[in-house]
């Protein structure tokens, strides 16, 4: 929703709900555990309201816990969390948005081994791959963010987690069969969705994966 256009939210709302798009996909960025400031509880809510699919919040924050059980009560369903930004306390933040309703997710930024994670996979439901550095829509895939969904997916498989695989950043027509194909399940596109024709932007992404 980052790429959506706020001055006319329920369009852009009702537009997700008629289209092909699984979720909604909410960044939220703090300012410091990322170099941009995006938006907080008053649009979640707002987005709330309207949505008539699974929210899928992103906390770009730091100490997140803090704001886990707001965000349950707001209606979220899928709630991730950077392990860069939880240190010694991603066990129990984890445990916190379980407990709260929600499902557990990991993210992790481009240059952050996948292997500090493998000790939180069975506490988690899904790992979200950063393919762009986070704080900013638009940009580019990284090159090598499809080996390291590989590598994610191996993780998983040798860890005998059940978790599924979110990939997040410059997600397009171009890359989405090869993430897939890598393992990831669950695809985030805002510039790729709300350029132009989002609602023929939305079909031809479903039609590709
Ligand atoms: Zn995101």
């Amino acid at each position: 929703m980052l790429s959506a256009d706020f001055g006319n939210l329920d369009r852009d709302v009702e537009l997700v709900n008629a289209s092909k798009a699984g979720w909604f996909h909410l960044d939220i960025m703090d300012g410091v555990f990322v170099p941009n400031i995006s938006y907080g509880m008053p649009l979640t809510k707002a987005i709330a309201r309207l949505a008539r699919k699974p929210m899928d919040a992103h906390l770009m924050i730091v100490e997140p816990h803090k704001y886990v059980t707001r965000f349950a009560e707001l209606g979220v369903d899928y709630l991730s969390v950077h392990y860069e930004a939880c240190k010694s306390n991603l066990h129990e933040t984890l445990a916190l948005i379980r407990n709260s309703g929600m499902k557990a997710g990991i993210a992790i930024n481009p240059e952050t081994s996948e292997e500090f994670i493998a000790q939180y996979l069975d506490e988690a439901d899904y790992v979200l791959v950063m393919s762009v550095h986070p704080g900013f829509s638009g940009q580019k895939f990284i090159d090598g963010s499809v080996e390291k969904v590989a590598r994610v997916k191996a993780l998983i498989d040798r860890e005998k987690a059940n978790c599924f695989i979110e990939i997040d950043g410059g997600v397009g027509i171009g890359n989405i069969a090869a993430l897939e194909a890598a393992g990831a399940s669950v695809f985030v596109a805002g510039s790729a969705a709300f350029s132009g024709d989002a609602m023929a932007n939305i079909a031809a992404l479903a039609e590709a994966e």
